[in-house]
Formats: structure tokens, sequence, C-alpha cells
């Protein structure tokens, strides 16, 4: 096997954790076990939230000034840097991303994320003064780091999510305790061998390793702060729950159903082209892509046969290929899960204009991108976040029709309007019940909030709203 790891990170040491049976890392490109990672017990968890609790109250972390601990920070940009092709590799190795999409989501943008983040937390003051409203005297308004937090994150762009939790955490003055999923375990110890090398303090970041049950031991730990969780809405409301009883700060990013909105201006040509990415990255295993596309009735015919055959058209194969654009799912199972969605839309009255198999390649979780016509925005393929490659065509009357539809979701993460008149885009994307949305494309912008509506979560992650959350303030009366 080519990837043996025995030892998780804690306390700034390799320690070999307690739980018996390791984790199986398998290929979703060809199905073959590539390696193992080591599972993590509750005792493992105990051992790393104290150590984050030392870490936090030694001088050399939360007491170092935000400048001291941006050059720490910059110095584990640089190290991860250097090996950006290697972790970005590992991505796509355990989870089919296509590297194409791997180099800059999970090669390049944590190291953006932590230099932007090192920078921003070094130009906030830790205090401020107001004159009191209405009466003499002052305010200190302190910002102090929130404590010991918990980052839990999904395998579907593994790195950049535990980035957007722990630069703005680590720059804020926190220490964190990081549990990825099973399924992307290699990247977070690689991570964490980073770290160590750029001289992190002992116990300032802590990996540990396995499944929901590892997971939700860390959320309820008593010695946690906060919590800082990416994955299904199923998980964050068990997990809000908890913190809600604990009355313990949450951020839970969670998942989507958006909608792509195409004007009856719109280039359809330059509508297809755009959605390959907006509504299809990472084999559809993306949270806020655009899956539901609304096309107006009476340019209806053209945009389902230009989204068909862009979805027809795309390279579907092995993930390390760069000229791939469709990998595999993650695992058997998420492959399950997306062909009973597919035989729900056959059977919903749905019409296959594309896809709906799989592709003939000799191993490896692939699904064939995926079209359906003539969905019935109250259908189970319209309604409920599939993770795959599948998209629903849904038809409008008018644009008030169009956001209603838009609207009607249990939803609100991200989505898209298609338009040649940039006004009237801005106008319809106002009117979405959304936490971000793009006009004639969709991207994030890692220096503005990025977050969820509805049942797609609550707080926000990137730019300086993103650091916000890693603080406690504290008000000083002086008189
Ligand atoms: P998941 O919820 O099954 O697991 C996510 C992580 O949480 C894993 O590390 C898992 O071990 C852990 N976990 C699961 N149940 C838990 C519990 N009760 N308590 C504590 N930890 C628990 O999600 P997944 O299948 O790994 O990821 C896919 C989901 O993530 C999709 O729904 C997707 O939309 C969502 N997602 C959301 C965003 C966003 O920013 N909004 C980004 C990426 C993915």
């Amino acid at each position: 096997m080519q990837y043996e790891y025995t030892t998780i990170y804690v306390d700034g040491q390799w320690v070999e954790p307690q739980g018996q049976e390791p984790i199986p890392v398998i290929s979703p490109a060809s199905e073959r076990q590539i390696g193992v990672v080591p599972r993590s017990t509750s005792a493992d968890v105990d051992k790393a939230v104290a150590a984050a609790r030392r870490a936090l109250t030694a001088s050399q972390w939360s007491g170092l000034g935000a400048e001291d601990r941006a050059k720490v920070l910059m110095r584990l940009a640089d190290e991860l840097e250097a090996n950006s092709a290697e972790r970005a590799a590992l991505t796509s190795i355990q989870n089919g991303m296509p590297i194409m999409i791997a180099g800059p989501a999970e090669g390049s943008a944590p190291v953006g994320i932590l230099r932007y983040y090192a920078a921003l937390a070094s130009e906030m003051p830790v205090e401020e003064r107001r004159p009191r409203l209405g009466g003499g005297g002052t305010t200190v308004v302190r910002r102090e780091p929130v404590g010991v937090v918990a980052a839990i994150v999904p395998w579907n762009y593994p790195q950049a999510l535990t980035m957007f939790k722990l630069a703005p955490a680590l720059a804020a003055g926190c220490t964190v305790v990081l549990k990825p999923s099973p399924e992307t375990t290699l990247d977070a110890l690689e991570l964490a061998a980073a770290a160590e090398r750029a001289g992190l303090p002992s116990g300032v970041l802590n990996v540990v390793t396995g499944g929901a049950d590892v997971g939700a031991y860390l959320v309820s730990h008593p010695d946690v702060d906060k919590v800082a969780f990416t994955g299904s809405t199923a998980a964050g409301r068990a997990i809000g729950e908890a913190c809600g009883r604990l009355l313990r700060p949450v951020t839970l990013e969670l998942g989507g159903k958006s909608a792509a909105i195409v004007l009856d201006d719109a280039d359809v040509a330059a509508v297809a082209t755009g959605l390959a990415s907006v509504s299809l990255l990472n084999n559809g295993q993306t949270c806020h892509l655009s899956t539901r596309i609304l096309a107006p009735r009476n340019r209806y015919d053209e945009v389902v046969g230009a989204v068909a055959a862009m979805a027809s058209a795309l390279p579907v194969g092995d993930p390390l290929d760069p000229a791939t654009f469709i990998g595999p799912l993650v695992s058997q199972r998420q492959r399950d899960r997306v062909e009973s969605y597919i035989e729900q839309g056959k059977s919903s009255g749905a019409t296959l204009v594309a896809g709906g198999g799989r592709p003939a390649l000799e191993a490896g979780w692939f699904v064939q991108p995926t079209v359906f016509g003539d969905v019935d925005n109250s259908s189970v393929i319209a309604r409920e976040e599939i993770f795959g490659p599948v998209l629903s065509v849904i038809p409008y009357g008018d644009v008030d029709e169009a956001v209603s539809i838009a609207n009607d979701s249990d939803y609100g993460l991200g989505g898209s309007i298609w338009t040649t008149d940039l006004d009237k885009g801005l106008d319809v994307a106002r009117r979405v019940e959304t936490g971000s949305i793009g006009v004639n494309f969709y991207e994030l912008d890692l220096g503005s909030p990025f977050g969820g509506a509805k049942a797609s979560g609550l707080g926000r992650e990137l730019g300086p709203e993103g650091l916000a959350a890693y603080y406690q303030l504290k008000s000083i009366y002086l008189r």
C-alpha cells in the first residue's frame, strides 16, 4: 500500500491513537485500497482538546501579538505553497476531484486564504476606545480569541474548507482541534506536518481522525469554546442542537440546491459553457452548485439542448489526467445514492436528455453527467441535494415566476443569473434568497462572506466577517 499512516498529530507530537481498526484509504478511481490511516477514540480527542487548551493559555500563541502570529502563519503558507501540487494530488487521489480543479482549489487557494487572514488580523486593533453613548467616560472594546475551536470538515474540498476555519481561527489567536472526514485524512495529516515544519507551537493545531462518532464527541466536549462545521444539513442540525444546548457558538456551512436563472435575453451557448463549472464542478460534489436550471418557456428547448450537449461532451475519466473534467464520485455509497436519485428522476415524469448511466470505464465510481428536462420543482430531484453530476432543467413563464421557483427551496446557498444585461442580472440576484449568487458566473470571492440562508447554514466564512467569528468581544467601561 502506498499510504500507511499510523499516527495522529496532538500537542506537537505524532502519536498512535487508541482506535482499534485503521481507516482504509480507497481510491475512487480504481476502487482499490491504497492506504490506511489510524482511527482516534474519545480518549484521543480528550488529549487533543487538553493540548489545545494549554496552548491557548500559554503565552506563545494567544499571548503573542497578531503580527507575531502572522509571521508563523506566513511560514506555514510558504510550506504549503512549496508542496501545493502534492497536496492537490492527494485530494484527487482520495476523493476523485479532477486535478484541474484540485490544483487551484486545494493546492493554491488555502495558501492565499492563510496569507489573507494573517495580514488582516495584523491590521485589526486588539482594543478600540469609544466615547460612552449618552454619558461621560470611555469604553474599551477588546477583541479576544474565542478559545479552543473544534473544526469539522467534509471530504469534498478538504484542504480549502479546513483553511476557511483554520486561517481565521489561528490568526485571531485561537487553537484548533481538526477532525477531517474519514475519506480525506491523508491531506489533513500532511497539513499538520507542514505546520510542524513551519514551527507552529505545540498544541495550536491538533488533528484527530475518525467518523461521525469522533466528531460528535468533539463538538460536545466541555473544553471546546467554538465549533466550525462544514457538511451535510442533517449533521449540521445535530451539531447545532448540541451547541444550542451548550450555548456554544457555532458556524454551520451546509448543503444546497441552488438555481441558475437563465433570463430570456441570455446567450445560451455562453450559458451552457459557464454551467459546466457553475453546475457540475468537482463531479457535482460542491455545495453551492446551481443544480436547478430555470429556463424561460420561450427558449426552453434551446436551453435544454445546449445544457444536454455540454454535459454529454465533458471529458470523464482519471482524476489525475489534466484533461478530465468529471472524475469518479467519492465512494460506492455516494454513487449508489446518486444513482437512486437518477432512478427517481426517471420515474417522476421528467425527461432524461443526457447521461443517466455509467461511462464505459474499467473501474471507478463514475456516473455520467446527467440532465433531466421537464422537471417539476416539487419533485424529489429538484428538492433534495443529490451531490453528484445530475441537473434538472425547470421551465418558467416570467421573471417573477423564476424568482419564486428559485426561492421555493429549503436551501439558500449559491445560485447564478444569466443575462446580457448586467443591471437586470443584479436586480434579479437581489431577489433570490441565498447567501451568495453570481451574475454570468459563480466563483467564491475569498475576501467576501460566504455562507447559507435557510437550511444551508448559520454564520459566514471568508472575508473580514469570517475572522469576526473567532473573536470574543469584551467591553471595559472606564470613567
Ligand atoms: P457529513 O455531514 O456526512 O460529514 C461532514 C463531516 O462531519 C465529516 O468529518 C463527518 O465525519 C462529520 N460528522 C458527521 N456527522 C457528525 C455529527 N453528528 N457530529 C459531528 N461530526 C459529524 O457530510 P459529507 O457527506 O462529508 O459532505 C457533504 C455535505 O457537505 C454536502 O451536504 C455538502 O453540501 C456539504 N458541504 C457544504 C459546504 C458549505 O460551505 N456550505 C461546503 C462543502 C460541503
